[in-house]
């Protein structure tokens, strides 16, 4: 997007990102938590001109559905096709295991040929069509990250849903598992803490790449130093400004730093498998 509305006290309008990239660092800091959509409020980012070449722009995860600014991003159709799929799957079905490998249960389509699929699927028949054989299945369908993200991102049926979800040996019902960061407790030390699967979008990264920092709450880190170097090899990260405006869920416990003053997320086990991104291409 090449326009953003600004929300904070001190520049309430709207910006144009030429004019956005202009403005002191300071400013920007101070504006880009305060970004909304212009077409339909939806909390939006800033993202910086990468060393590789991508433009600066504004972009953001949370369009309302019909938003004219969402249909011309790419990940706008991924996240409607995987969220159509959730849909679909948790009217079937009452519970769930969920599949931290990597997508390893999937047909073998491309995104684009499945996305394509299912979108077109949900256009002919106006619904969800009923396929016989998951209803005679004995063993339990898996939901993979990148599935569950889009939904989180796109609407409230897994946020509202009594469905089970089955991590390891441990059964959640949806609605107490997916905690977006504004919701986060945090408790008052890493051993209280209890696992959720807590999810939004990435602000921006530190220098080193070793904190993630979300977009919807200010004074909250998520630690990745132990899986750091890791991480960015399996998203192809060129500079800490891919990951503005990155979608991100993860399995961890949310507890207080020493001064009370930080929310902490940490990945539990700092198990690179635990956490899923899913990268702003705007
Ligand atoms: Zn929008």
């Amino acid at each position: 997007m090449h326009e953003a509305d600004c929300t904070h006290s001190d520049a309430k309008r709207k910006f144009d990102i030429l004019e956005f990239v202009l403005l002191p660092e300071w400013k920007i800091e101070r504006f880009r938590y305060h970004l909304k959509c212009l077409s339909c409020g939806g909390v939006a980012f800033y993202r910086k001109q990468s060393i590789d070449g991508k433009d600066a722009c504004f972009g953001s995860r949370y369009h309302a559905t019909g938003c004219n600014a969402e249909r011309s991003s790419r990940h706008f159709t991924i996240d409607v096709a995987n969220s159509i799929e959730v849909d679909k799957a948790i009217k079937q079905t009452n519970e769930f295991i969920l599949s931290f490998n990597d997508f390893e249960d999937e047909e073998k389509l491309s995104d684009e040929a499945r996305v394509k699929k299912v979108i077109s699927e949900k256009a002919t028949t106006g619904t969800t069509t009923k396929t016989s054989s998951s209803s005679k299945k004995t063993t339990l369908s898996s939901l993979s990250l990148d599935r569950i993200l889009s939904s989180l991102i796109r609407g409230k049926s897994l946020v509202e849903s009594d469905v089970i979800i089955r991590i390891g040996d441990f059964p959640y019902k949806a609605k107490n598992l997916f905690v977006n960061f504004e919701d986060a407790h945090p408790e008052n030390n890493a051993k209280d803490a209890k696992p959720k699967m807590y999810w939004g979008t990435i602000s921006f990264a530190n220098k080193e790449i070793s904190w993630l920092n979300p977009q919807e709450c200010k004074n909250m880190g998520i630690p990745i130093t132990k899986f750091s170097e890791k991480l960015i090899k399996k998203y192809s990260i060129n500079d800490r400004w891919d990951l503005h405006g990155a979608a991100i869920i993860l399995f961890g416990k949310c507890y207080w730093n020493k001064d009370k003053d930080r929310k902490i997320i940490e990945v539990w086990d700092n198990d690179i498998n635990k956490i899923y991104l899913s990268m702003a291409t705007v």
